[in-house]
């Protein structure tokens, strides 16, 4: 499970940060949490084939935020990669992405889908599922969790000291079932463990509010917009942001494990300041800057 951030800054881009965007890779599966404008180069740059992109979560409709999406279709519609994008957003987005595709002369064939997210777990894939929940920043805006579903694995010492075989019955015991072995019954919780599933948080643009904290709730990692430090504290209450201290009091509530901040403003040079105010609150917490990875 690898995270690339692509895109950190905010409303404007930098000469140092994108626009916003994060990748989850996550299997065969590559799914982009907002998509700035130039997210496909970044992709690139960080050494990720556009055309493994198989789901576009959008958290709303800020140009800052979608900006990307027109371009990296294009780019995947003329691949020989024959593939549909699944694309999740608040109420409206069928309608925006619509508008979007009636902006260019010829289109390529059109392979996406529009979800629009009705419900908190909108998505159940087998190893995983997708929960979403309403922000608060003056326009539908969603926050999303990747949480990866517990697994069941075999406890081999145990089952080659009883002499099992590899083969259906090991997997009887990985799906959870109570298995005969040599006329006895073979205890599931000795012969298989449980590894717990991760769970990523993604907090896009809000003011502090109760549902971010539910959303993040135990996540393993919690990534946050930070767009301001208390310096602004009514620049951030005006445009419904969050300030360092903000996002860390949020990771604390949520009992997250790790916070990484971005969608940093570009009026801050010193990046310290906004860490050391984060750090006041909550202590596992990082800065993202493009291209960074974390592995999960
Ligand atoms: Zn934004
Ligand atoms: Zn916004």
């Amino acid at each position: 499970m690898e995270i690339t951030f692509l895109g950190t800054a905010c409303m404007q881009p930098t000469k140092e940060r994108n626009h916003p965007a994060v990748l989850l890779s996550y299997g065969s599966e590559g799914i982009l949490f907002d998509c700035g404008e130039g997210t496909q180069r970044q992709l690139r740059i960080c050494g990720y084939k556009p055309t493994k992109i198989t789901k576009i979560l959008i958290s709303h409709w800020h140009g800052d935020h979608v900006l990307g999406i027109p371009g990296l279709l294009q780019t995947i519609a003329s691949s020989e990669v024959d593939r549909t994008v699944d694309i999740y957003g608040p109420k409206g987005s069928k309608k925006y992405m619509s508008y979007m595709f009636k902006g260019f002369a010829e289109r390529d064939k059109e392979n996406f889908k529009v979800h629009e997210i009705t419900k908190k777990r909108f998505c159940d894939a087998e190893e995983y599922y997708l929960e979403a929940m309403a922000l608060e920043h003056g326009i539908p805006c969603l926050g999303f969790s990747f949480v990866e579903k517990d697994r069941r694995k075999i406890n081999v010492d145990y089952v080659k000291k009883l002499g099992i075989p590899d083969g259906p019955l090991l997997g009887e015991l990985q799906n959870g079932k109570n298995i005969e072995w040599k006329g006895k019954m073979v205890n599931l919780d000795d012969a298989t463990f449980i590894v717990k599933g991760r769970k990523l948080s993604y907090i896009a643009d809000t003011v502090a509010c109760k549902n971010a904290v539910k959303l993040a709730e135990d996540a393993d990692l919690l990534i946050s917009e930070s767009s301001y430090t208390e310096e602004h504290r009514e620049k951030a209450d005006e445009y419904k942001h969050m300030t360092a201290r903000d996002a860390s009091l949020m990771a604390n509530n949520a009992n997250a494990k790790m916070l990484i901040l971005t969608h940093f403003s570009q009026r801050y040079k010193e990046m310290s300041e906004v860490e050391d105010e984060a750090k006041t609150v909550f202590n596992n917490v990082r800065l993202a800057y493009d291209c960074m990875k974390v592995n999960l």
